[in-house]
């Protein structure tokens, strides 16, 4: 097999390339650091668990989870090296760097290990909320155990009847005391409970509003799995869902049977609060798909480059990666992954920039969308590169493939994402900025066919995705230069090159 080793260089190489040199908060040779400290530790301790605790899975024992081995001692070195609290304020015993930092880790973090970066992905999402919402008795009892990794975080919002539907939502919500009571079910929930942490906060998405309020009537609550007197919650796992990846990762049902918890901002705000989160986590998302793009093409590469089939033009044996037919697969595999990273790390770095939240909105969901199918497309040529062994246990590039599989489903599943984009955004002033913003970075005869496109947008459930293929086309296109004098240059180049026809193509079917 061949051993995870972080992107370390690629990762640096993209944030400089994408603009972050431009930024205040931009320390190069603190991000540089961080970069090759959170590698050693991913390489040296997280990497390693993947595979058995792929093997092994979160099993669910007498009404709790039991996680792989080996997964609490990691997560522990993890909280007690600070990286729970990377972005949170240091007032509340955080680092206080911005997203920049989290980037790094994130995507070094689901390369070596992706089951085990959920445990701890959404802290930063979660500090993020109560930051923004939270009272200040919240953000002083939370934040500092979230920041320290004592307490665990979830995001709950699936049910059995409301999934990319949010307005069906059942989980009830009424005042109780000081505070509310909940009473629901929800499912699919990750790291619905666990055997690293006996405090979780459970973000929960609960109607508080009449049964047909749809996403008006939802409000966000803070719901600890521990009460201050140290009795439980009544917030149980009633089971964990068996799946065809991800198995290091606990998918829970969940009731929630008259529980205590709190509100977070306003009543009838709570998916704002909560796509606070949700935008974080699909960055986060996109960044998985990047992760196991990258993986898998590091997989076929090391593969192809080893073992000799069939003969070159000159009758001479030659190596996989030598047939055109293999180059073309390992080139795509790497061009989605460099072209993936730069999507996001332009939508990170304008976030942080923080000048032009309307392109920030266009580009999340783009880079959701291009990365979760990347991966999941990388892993597929990854798989292909190795024949018979791709699909073996043996190389892994089958467990990047299975693992890679679901970010095209959670966090809004890729339909929803090219849905806002045609819907919501393309038309709107989130539509005019990223036309504004490229207007000076690409080809004008480019823009021009993106431009006719978006005219061409009457009927976006039915032309979503071409629209979205036409928006990732050109952003490709865009980025493309920013690999001149890389080593990835000549993969970019082909990727572009095979691609050239999708812009044109998705316009004309745009127009009819
Ligand atoms: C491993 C795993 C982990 C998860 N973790 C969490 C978690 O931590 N917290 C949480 O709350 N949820 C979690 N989920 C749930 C996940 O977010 C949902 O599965 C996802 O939102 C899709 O909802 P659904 O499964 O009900 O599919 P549906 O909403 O039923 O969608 C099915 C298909 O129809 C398409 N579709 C749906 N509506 C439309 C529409 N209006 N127009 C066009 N197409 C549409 C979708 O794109 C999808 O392809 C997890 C799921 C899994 C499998």
């Amino acid at each position: 097999m061949t051993p995870f080793k972080a992107p370390v260089d690629d990762i640096l190489f993209t944030l400089r390339a994408c603009g972050a040199e431009g930024l205040d908060s931009w320390d190069d040779d603190l991000m540089t650091q961080i970069a090759e400290a959170f590698a050693s530790f991913a390489e040296a301790e997280l990497a390693p668990l993947d595979e058995p605790s792929d093997k092994q899975g979160a099993r669910f024992e007498n009404g709790r989870v039991r996680m792989p081995d080996g997964v609490r001692a990691a997560i522990d070195a993890y909280a007690e090296q600070g990286w729970c609290g990377l972005t949170a304020p240091e007032e509340f015993g955080g680092q206080g760097l911005d997203g920049l930092a989290l980037t790094i880790t994130s995507e070094i973090f689901s390369g070596a290990n992706h089951a085990m970066q959920m445990v701890t992905g959404l802290l930063p999402g979660a500090i993020r909320v109560l930051q923004n919402f939270g009272s200040d008795a919240q953000q002083a009892a939370l934040i500092p155990e979230l920041a320290g990794g004592e307490r665990l975080s979830t995001m709950a919002l699936t049910e059995p009847g409301a999934g990319s539907d949010l307005g069906r939502i059942r989980t009830r919500a009424t005042p109780s005391g000081d505070g509310w009571s909940i009473t629901g079910e929800k499912i699919f929930i990750s790291n619905g409970d666990q055997d690293i942490r006996n405090k979780i906060l459970h973000l929960v998405l609960a109607r508080t509003g009449a049964a047909d309020s749809g996403v008006k009537g939802l409000s966000l609550f803070a719901c600890l799995s521990d009460r201050a007197d140290g009795s439980r919650n009544p917030v149980k796992v009633t089971r964990i869902e068996e799946k065809m990846g991800l198995h290091g990762s606990p998918t829970c049902q969940m009731a929630f049977d008259g529980a205590e918890a709190q509100l977070i901002g306003e009543e009838g705000a709570g998916l704002k609060g909560m796509f606070s989160m949700m935008n974080h986590a699909r960055i986060g998302v996109a960044l998985q798909g990047v992760a196991h793009a990258t993986r898998a093409h590091a997989i076929a590469a090391a593969y192809t480059a080893e073992r000799q089939q069939g003969r070159g033009a000159d009758g001479k044996p030659v190596t996989l990666d030598q047939h055109p037919n293999l180059a073309h697969m390992l080139a795509e595999a790497r061009a989605i992954s460099l072209l993936g990273r730069a999507i996001t790390h332009t939508a990170v770095i304008e976030l942080e920039r923080g000048a032009n939240p309307a392109l920030v909105d266009f580009l999340t969901p783009v880079a959701k969308h291009f990365c979760s199918k990347g991966g999941s497309r990388a892993a597929d040529l990854g798989m292909q590169c190795l024949g018979g062994y791709g699909y073996l246990n043996e190389y892994r590039v089958e467990q990047t493939w299975r693992d890679a599989r679901i970010t095209r489903i959670y966090e809004g599943a890729t339909a929803i994402h090219a849905l806002t984009i045609a819907g919501r955004m393309a038309q709107s002033p989130a539509g005019d900025a990223f036309a504004n913003f490229w207007a000076a970075r690409v080809d004008p005869a480019d823009l021009a066919i993106w431009q006719e496109g978006r005219a061409a947008l009457t009927n976006p459930p039915e032309q979503a995705e071409d629209f979205m293929a036409l928006t990732e086309w050109l952003l490709c296109r865009a980025l493309a230069p920013l690999f001149d004098g890389h080593a990835g240059a000549p993969a970019v180049a082909r990727y572009i090159d095979r691609q050239a026809y999708l812009g044109p193509l998705s316009r004309d079917r745009l127009a009819g």
